[in-house]
């Protein structure tokens, strides 16, 4: 156990810092609060750490890279986070073979307009989420809660929690349909899910609202610039320390954990209601992804007119082509023509690679543990919309589902989005304090509401009710 006396100066021990760790240390720090964060690896940032994974003068980011739900983030904003954003001019394309592409424009209507005889339906369908963007992402971005905007909750309700594929079936081309089809595959779960709709909504909503922008340098800035809201507020911040059990902390503090249910149980111990306890065991690990990071000798020569002009790619051809590839892996199985998705920087961002040169990034899904190397299938999907690609990597660094559990404890398994998606997840298993874990402590990871993705507000909202509850 620590010393008594050094532990009596923290109302709170904030363990792991991911962005919702770091976001739990920031919003407390701000109210006043003293936090220590304890965090495992040599340096802070979970799932937002940029290296040189592959060559000197190529920085990588190691997972995410691309945040539209960063920047839409109502705490992000409210904290006023410093962060150089760079937009792409275009959000995201999905190349469909033969030089056609298609893609989401910051402008709904230009994208509209390139879905031909979908443009109304489209205009219809995505626009007024577009009008009300910032109460849609209120909405996503919390836990299930009586809605503050009625109206625009309904809107979202009416079609969010179909299936993708229902939604998708309302549209002809295959521009529109493989779009859509691409921002709903972001749930790693079948798209003839209930709630995959909604996701599909959601990202196309961010595209033309927020856009889909990186972090210049690296996402890496991210939890850099939450660490300086801790620490200028008077905060610690420890690395290379694994906590394995809170005790060593002793008692008369708060902990908040960002980290997975089944390590969160471990590390309370019988701190744990066990209400809480039983609601958190019946969570399970959703499928994995095998990612490549690559260093380039030039920009990715894309055949369509569409992706070179953006920050993400959804590789995977029809909405057929991507419902397919996602139902294999859903059933177990690694799909030949996997899913990718893609992201580009140095387009945009040329500080990430010496003068010339450029990086790529990107992963596809795979069953839960999979140690399967997906290398030649990704590299090929890519080949196949963007001839001559192979031809430009100087070096590659892949990390499978065991390799990216390896990087970061929370990717159990390799699921990086905290638990399999679905009802269930949303509802927390029907508990009305998703975060409250039982005496003094709250879990605040991804693997609580609003769930996957850097935007802070599972450590917001774990924070908060930790904060209710000190009084
Ligand atoms: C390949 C990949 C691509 C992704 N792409 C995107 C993307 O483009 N955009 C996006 O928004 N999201 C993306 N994500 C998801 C995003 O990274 C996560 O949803 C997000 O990082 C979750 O944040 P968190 O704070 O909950 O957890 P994490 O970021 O996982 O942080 C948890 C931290 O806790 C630490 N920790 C765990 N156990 C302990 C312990 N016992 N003691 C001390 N420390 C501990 C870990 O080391 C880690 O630093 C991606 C993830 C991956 C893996």
């Amino acid at each position: 156990m620590r010393d008594n006396q050094a532990m009596i100066e923290y109302d709170a021990v904030v363990v792991g810092a991911g962005p919702n760790g770091l976001a739990a240390a920031a919003y407390l720090t701000r109210a006043g609060k003293r936090v220590l964060v304890v965090e495992q690896a040599d340096e802070i940032g979970g799932g937002t750490r940029t290296a040189e994974l592959t060559l000197p003068g190529f920085l990588h980011d190691i997972c995410s890279a691309i945040h539209p739900l960063g920047i839409a983030s109502p705490f992000f904003g409210e904290i006023g986070l410093d962060i150089e954003w760079i937009q792409p001019e275009v959000p995201v394309s999905h190349p469909l073979g033969g030089g056609r592409g298609a893609g989401l424009f910051r402008s709904l209507d230009e994208s509209a307009i390139r879905f031909g005889g979908d443009a109304d339906h489209y205009r219809s369908v995505i626009g007024p989420l577009v009008e009300s963007a910032d109460h849609v992402v209120e909405q996503f971005l919390g836990p299930i809660r009586v809605p503050r905007h009625p109206g625009s909750f309904a809107r979202l309700a009416s079609r969010g929690a179909l299936p993708a594929s229902r939604i998708i079936g309302g549209f002809a081309t295959d521009e529109a349909r493989a779009v859509l089809a691409g921002m709903a595959a972001h749930a790693i779960a079948p798209l003839s899910s209930s709630l995959t709709g909604g996701v599909a909504l959601l990202f196309a909503t961010t595209a033309h609202a927020y856009g889909w922008p990186m972090v210049k340098g690296g996402s890496q800035g991210i939890a850099a610039a939450l660490a300086r809201v801790v620490v200028d507020g008077g905060g610690s911040i420890e690395t290379g320390h694994m906590v394995e059990n809170l005790d060593e902390f002793g008692d008369g503090t708060i902990f908040l954990l960002d980290v997975m249910p089944e390590a969160a149980l471990r590390l309370a111990g019988d701190r744990v209601a066990p209400s809480a306890q039983r609601r958190l065991a019946r969570r399970k690990s959703g499928n994995a992804a095998f990612k490549v990071d690559w260093a380039l000798d030039g920009p990715i020569p894309w055949s369509d007119d569409i992706s070179p002009l953006a920050g993400t790619v959804h590789v995977g051809g029809t909405y057929e082509e991507v419902k397919a590839a996602e139902d294999s892996v859903w059933n177990g199985n690694h799909p030949e023509r996997p899913f990718v998705l893609l992201a580009q920087h140095t387009p945009f961002d040329p500080t990430r690679a010496p003068d010339g040169k450029h990086t790529a990034w990107g992963y596809c899904h795979v069953p839960q543990g999979s140690d399967r190397d997906m290398t030649d299938a990704i590299e090929a999907q890519v080949e196949r919309f963007a001839p001559g690609f192979r031809d430009l990597i100087l070096e590659r660094h892949t990390l499978n589902a065991g390799g990216l559990e390896g990087h970061n404890p929370n990717y159990v398994g390799g699921d990086i989005a905290g638990g399999v998606f679905g009802p269930k997840k949303l509802l927390q298993f029907g508990s009305q304090h998703p975060y409250r874990m039982g005496h003094g402590v709250y879990l605040c990871s991804s693997a609580a509401p609003p769930g996957a993705g850097v935007h802070g507000m599972c450590g917001y909202f774990a924070a908060k009710a930790a904060l209710d509850a000190m009084g």
